[in-house]
């Protein structure tokens, strides 16, 4: 199911036309209008869901299975020296587009392209609690 005012159902569908790479009945690849480094590209499923948590089990592992594919093809042709295969769930973790989608963007050695997190320090107690209310 598509829903109505979501730009990546009409991409996914084909009625904004796109910068598509691979399309299947279940997904269509597209370059990322506002690509972190040249070839960043996006995985959409054609059913809308808004996130990972929403999305069923089975298209999930076949959205990352595009993406592996996708991932070859890239560092074969683009010769890049890495690649990050990312996905953002929720405005908290810098999701912008509520249709589920997965990144893939090439790196080069120093690109400098900011993905990055300062590690913190996993203590005793946070172990500990995590350990409690998750496994
Ligand atoms: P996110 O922040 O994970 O929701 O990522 C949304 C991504 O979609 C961003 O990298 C945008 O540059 C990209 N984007 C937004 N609109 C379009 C569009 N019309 N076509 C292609 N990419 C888009
Ligand atoms: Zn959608």
């Amino acid at each position: 199911m598509s829903q109505e005012n979501c730009i990546f159902c009409k991409i996914a569908a084909g009625e904004i036309p796109s910068a598509t790479l691979y399309e299947d009945e279940e997904f269509r690849v597209i370059l990322d209008v506002g690509p972190a480094a040249k070839g960043h590209m996006l995985v959409l499923p054609k059913e809308h869901y808004a996130d990972i948590l929403e999305m069923p089990e089975e298209l999930t592992a076949k959205a990352f299975v595009v993406a592996k594919r996708m991932a070859q093809k890239m560092e074969q042709v683009l010769e890049c020296d890495g690649i990050n295969i990312l996905q953002n769930n929720h405005e908290a973790a810098g999701q912008t587009v509520f249709h589920f989608h997965i990144h893939l963007i090439p790196r080069k050695k120093n690109d400098k392209i900011g993905l990055g997190w300062k590690p913190g320090t996993l203590s005793d107690a946070d172990k500990a609690e995590l350990l409690e209310k998750l496994r």
